[in-house]
C-alpha cells in the first residue's frame, strides 16, 4: 500500500513540475505534431522550451491522423520499388493538387525535407513503411505510416511524446493561451489561462502550433458561408486560436478562405473514413449503385462530385484482400462505421440499389482492373480487382477536414506582419495553423509531413532566435 501511495506521488511529480517556471526561451502553443516536434527540436539545441495545450489531452488532430505521411525518395520507397518518385515531383503533383495557389518556396522546402523529416521520426522509433498506392492527386505511391496498416496520427504521437518526455520537456495541458505579449515590438511571452486564473510566462519567443480551425463552425462560415451545417472531423479544440492571437500582432494571413471538404465522412459523428481506402483499391457507387467518379481525384473534386449525386451521398466499397492486410479497415468494421456484406447482392441490399445495376458496377471495375483502363472515369491506378467478398462498405458525404490558409510565414517559419512584410521579431508558427503550402487543396498525406517538417524548422529557428 505505502509503495503504492509513493509510486503515485512520484508519477505525479514528475508529471506536474512542483514549481511551474513562469519564464523560458521558447513557448510553443500547442501540442500536436507541429508542436510537439518544434519543442523536441528547439530543446536539442539547448533552449528551454514550455508547451502549452489548451485541451486536457496532448496530440490535438495529430491524433486524429490516419492515412499516412508523403515523402519523395525515401529507402523504403526505393525498397518498395518505387524508384521514379523525388521532390521536384512530388512539388509538381502538390502544385497541380492546390491549384497552383501554394507558396513555391514553403512547398520547395517541404517537399525537399520530408524526406528528412521521415527520416528523423524513425530515428526517434516511429514504426513506419512505406505504403502501397496512390492517395488522389498523387503520381506515386509515397505514403509512410505503421507497418500494420493502422493510423499514422497515434504512431507518430507516440514517438514525440515518448522524446519529450525522456528530454523533460515542461508540457503543461489544460493551460489556453489568451494574448502573446510584446515589448518594444518583440514577442516577450503569453497569458495563458489555467485552472488557477489567468497566468503570464516570460519567453523570447513563441512558436504557434494551435492547428488549424475545423472545429469553428462560425469562423467556417465566415470564409465560406457555403460550407453552413456540415459535420467535421476535427477534434473539438481546433477553433483557430493561433489565427486570431497572431492577428492581434498584425500577422498577415494567406489562403484564409481555402477550407478543405473531405469526401469520405459519416455525417452523424463526423467520423472519417481515410483517403487510403481509395488508395488501397476502394471503389464510390451513389445509392443508385453506379459509380461516379474517378475515385483518385483530389478530395476537393471527389466532394464535388459526390454533392452531385442523389442526397450528396455516396457508399465508400473495399473488399477482403484489404481487411486482411489492414488494421485501420479493421477497426472501422469493429467500430461499425463500415458494414460487412457477404457478396455484391449484400451490397445492393444495404445501399438500396437495384442489384443489376451493383453487378453491372463491379464488373465493369472488374474488366478496368483486367484491361487496366477505366473507360468510364479514367482512374489511373487499380491496385486489386476488388472482388474478394466479404465486402466492407460506409454510407459517406463530405465533411469539414482541413483548413489550408492561415498564418502568413517565409521557409524558416518566421510569421510575417501585415504591415511591414517582414518577419514579426520572435514569432514563429508551424503546422495547420499556417497558410501557403498546400494552396486551395490539400493532397492526402502531406499535412503529417507539413507539421513535422515545419515544426523542426520553428523549433530551430526559435532556439536560433534566442541564441541557442
Ligand atoms: C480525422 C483526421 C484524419 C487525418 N488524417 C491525415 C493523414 O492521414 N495524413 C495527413 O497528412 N494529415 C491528416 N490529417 C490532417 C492532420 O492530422 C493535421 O493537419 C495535423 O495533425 C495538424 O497538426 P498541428 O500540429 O498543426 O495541429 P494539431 O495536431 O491540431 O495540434 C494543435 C494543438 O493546439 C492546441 N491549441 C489550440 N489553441 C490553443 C491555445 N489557445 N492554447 C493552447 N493550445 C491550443 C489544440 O488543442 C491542439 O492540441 C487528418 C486530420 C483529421 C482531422
Amino acid at each position: 500500500m505505502k509503495k503504492t501511495i509513493l509510486a503515485a506521488a512520484l508519477a505525479a511529480m514528475m508529471s506536474v513540475p512542483a514549481f511551474a517556471a513562469d519564464s523560458a526561451d521558447i513557448v510553443v502553443i500547442g501540442s500536436g505534431g507541429a508542436g510537439l516536434s518544434s519543442a523536441i527540436t528547439a530543446t536539442e539545441k539547448g533552449a528551454k522550451v514550455i508547451v502549452l495545450e489548451k485541451m486536457a489531452f496532448i496530440g490535438g488532430n495529430s491524433n486524429r491522423s490516419e492515412g499516412g505521411m508523403n515523402a519523395a525518395g525515401t529507402k523504403q520507397q526505393l525498397a518498395d520499388g518505387v524508384k521514379d518518385d523525388s521532390p521536384d515531383i512530388f512539388f509538381m503533383d502538390t502544385m497541380r493538387g492546390g491549384h497552383y495557389l501554394n507558396n513555391p518556396q514553403l512547398l520547395h522546402t517541404l517537399t525537399t525535407q520530408a524526406a528528412g523529416a521521415e527520416e528523423w521520426l524513425l530515428s526517434l522509433g516511429a514504426n513506419f513503411c512505406h505504403r502501397m498506392g496512390r492517395g488522389g492527386g498523387q503520381t506515386r505511391a509515397r505514403g509512410h505510416g505503421p507497418c500494420d496498416g493502422s493510423p499514422v496520427g497515434i504512431e507518430l504521437m507516440r514517438v514525440l511524446s515518448e522524446r519529450a518526455d525522456k528530454d523533460h520537456i515542461d508540457i503543461r495541458v489544460n493551460n489556453r493561451v489568451t494574448e502573446i505579449l510584446t515589448k518594444g515590438g518583440k514577442v516577450s511571452g503569453v497569458k495563458v489561462k489555467t485552472a488557477k486564473g489567468v497566468e503570464t510566462i516570460n519567453a523570447k519567443a513563441v512558436v504557434l502550433a494551435t492547428g488549424g480551425f475545423g472545429a469553428n463552425h462560425k469562423m467556417v462560415e465566415k470564409y465560406r458561408p457555403e460550407l453552413k451545417g456540415f459535420s467535421t472531423t476535427n477534434q473539438p479544440g481546433a477553433t483557430g486560436d493561433g489565427i486570431v492571437l497572431a492577428q492581434k500582432l498584425g500577422a498577415s494571413l494567406t489562403d484564409i478562405e481555402q477550407i478543405q471538404i473531405h469526401p469520405t465522412v459519416i455525417k452523424k459523428n463526423g467520423a472519417l473514413i481515410s483517403e487510403s481506402m481509395r488508395a488501397r483499391g476502394g471503389i464510390l457507387l451513389n445509392k443508385n449503385g453506379k459509380r461516379f467518379t474517378n475515385e483518385l481525384l483530389t478530395r476537393d473534386v471527389v466532394s464535388q462530385n459526390e454533392l452531385k449525386q442523389p442526397d450528396g451521398i455516396g457508399f465508400l466499397i473495399v473488399d477482403d484482400s484489404i481487411y486482411k492486410k489492414n488494421k485501420m479497415l479493421r477497426s472501422y468494421v469493429s467500430e461499425k462505421l463500415m458494414t460487412k456484406c457477404d457478396s455484391v447482392e449484400d451490397v445492393a441490399k444495404l445501399i438500396g440499389a437495384d442489384p443489376k445495376v451493383v453487378k453491372a458496377s463491379f464488373e465493369q471495375y472488374w474488366k478496368a482492373f483486367d484491361s487496366k483502363k477505366d473507360d468510364l472515369f479514367g482512374r489511373p491506378e487499380m491496385v486489386i480487382r476488388l472482388d474478394q467478398a466479404p465486402y466492407y462498405v460506409a454510407q459517406v458525404t463530405p465533411g469539414i477536414h482541413h483548413t489550408m490558409g492561415g498564418v502568413t510565414i517565409n521557409p524558416k517559419a518566421e510569421v510575417i506582419s501585415k504591415k511591414t512584410e517582414k518577419p514579426i521579431p520572435g514569432l514563429f508558427a508551424a503546422g495547420e495553423v499556417t497558410g501557403g503550402v498546400h494552396g486551395g487543396n490539400r493532397i492526402g498525406g502531406n499535412a503529417v509531413a507539413d507539421i513535422v517538417t515545419f515544426g523542426r524548422i520553428s523549433g530551430q529557428s526559435a532556439a536560433a532566435y534566442v541564441g541557442k
